[in-house]
This record gives structure tokens, C-alpha cells and sequence, in this order.
């Protein structure tokens, strides 16, 4: 029997894309984006303060001390809402039944659309059409079921696509290590 086909789409370091956006001298720059108060927490942080160890949800002083060279950014609930939005409406227009389940991520169930399209060149042009309307990058995750979509995303990124083959879940999810899971 065939399985559903369930595309997942997250918008890579979501807040920070924005930025950047608005102010391109910040592109390839460490970022760190959240409270700057000593009791502050980092929201979003770029790839490159990654390898320093930062992640998004520990102490902005922390992330600080260990990245200090990081351009530390408030940041705009209403702007990054607006630019979600935009996103969101691409998404509505193209897919069948979609849900938005957070600011930067998505789900949206293209079953039956195969017929028409296929669900790989429909996600991937999904994709593009984000990357080119919005400027924002995004990645996603296409198999069976949410949970794998979620995970083959993270292992996709940055600005990348990934489908796992209805079948082939297991030997795509064995061999992860814990720590993938929660990208
Ligand atoms: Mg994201």
C-alpha cells in the first residue's frame, strides 16, 4: 500500500535570515539574536557561532563569552511575524492541506498530489518559489510521516531538501546519532 507523503519545511535560522535580509552586511557574520540583558536568553544564533559551541535556548551571556566577536541582535516579534506570513501564504497557495507549527515550520501532506506533479518536484518547487519570493532560505523533509520528515529536514540543512523513500525510514533513521534529533 502507498504511504502518505508528508513534506516538512523549516526556515533555516529563521530570525537570523531576516536580519540579514534587511541588512546584507551582516550575511556570513556570527549572529546571535535574543535578549541582551544579563538574564537573556538566545533565541536564534548563525551557523558560524555554531562550532563555537552556541546553541539557541542558552544563556546570552554564555553565548557571549564563548563567541565574543558575535553581533548580537534584540530583534522584531512583528517583523519576523510578517515575514512567517509571507511564507505561509506561498505554502497555503501551493499545497492541498497544510499546518503551520511554529514561526518558521511547516507541514503540509501532498498524498494524492502525486498523480499530477510528484510530490518530490512539488516540495522542490515549493522551495524555490519561498527562496525566490521571500530571499529567506528554508530546507525540507519529505517521507511517510511527520516524525521522519522532521528529522530527514535537520539532516538536510542549511538550504537543502532531502526525500526518504517510503521503505527505506528505518535505514535512513538507525544509524543517527542522538544529538540529530532535535535539530
Ligand atoms: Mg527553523
Amino acid at each position: 500500500m502507498r504511504g502518505k507523503q508528508i513534506l516538512h519545511l523549516d526556515l533555516d535560522t529563521f530570525y537570523v535570515s531576516v536580519e540579514r535580509k534587511m541588512d546584507a552586511r551582516l550575511t556570513n557574520r556570527p549572529i546571535l539574536v535574543g535578549g541582551t540583558s544579563d538574564r537573556g536568553v538566545v533565541a536564534a544564533c548563525s551557523y558560524e557561532t555554531r562550532g563555537y559551541g552556541v546553541h539557541s535556548g542558552m544563556s546570552m551571556k554564555l553565548a557571549k563569552q564563548l563567541c565574543p566577536e558575535a553581533v548580537v541582535i534584540r530583534g522584531n516579534a512583528g517583523i519576523y511575524s510578517k515575514h512567517s506570513d509571507e511564507v505561509t501564504e506561498i505554502i497555503k497557495q501551493e499545497t492541498p492541506l497544510f499546518e503551520k507549527s511554529s514561526i518558521d515550520e511547516f507541514y503540509a501532506d501532498l498524498s494524492g498530489t502525486d498523480r499530477f506533479y510528484g510530490c518530490y518536484k512539488l516540495a522542490t518547487a515549493i522551495r524555490e518559489k519561498i527562496i525566490k519570493e521571500t530571499g529567506l532560505p528554508i530546507s525540507f523533509g519529505l517521507s511517510t510521516n511527520k516524525v521522519v520528515s522532521k528529522i530527514a529536514t535537520g539532516e538536510a540543512k542549511p538550504n537543502s531538501q532531502l526525500m526518504i523513500s517510503e521503505g527505506t525510514e528505518k535505514l535512513f533513521i538507525a544509524p543517527l546519532s542522538i544529538k540529530r534529533y532535535h535539530k
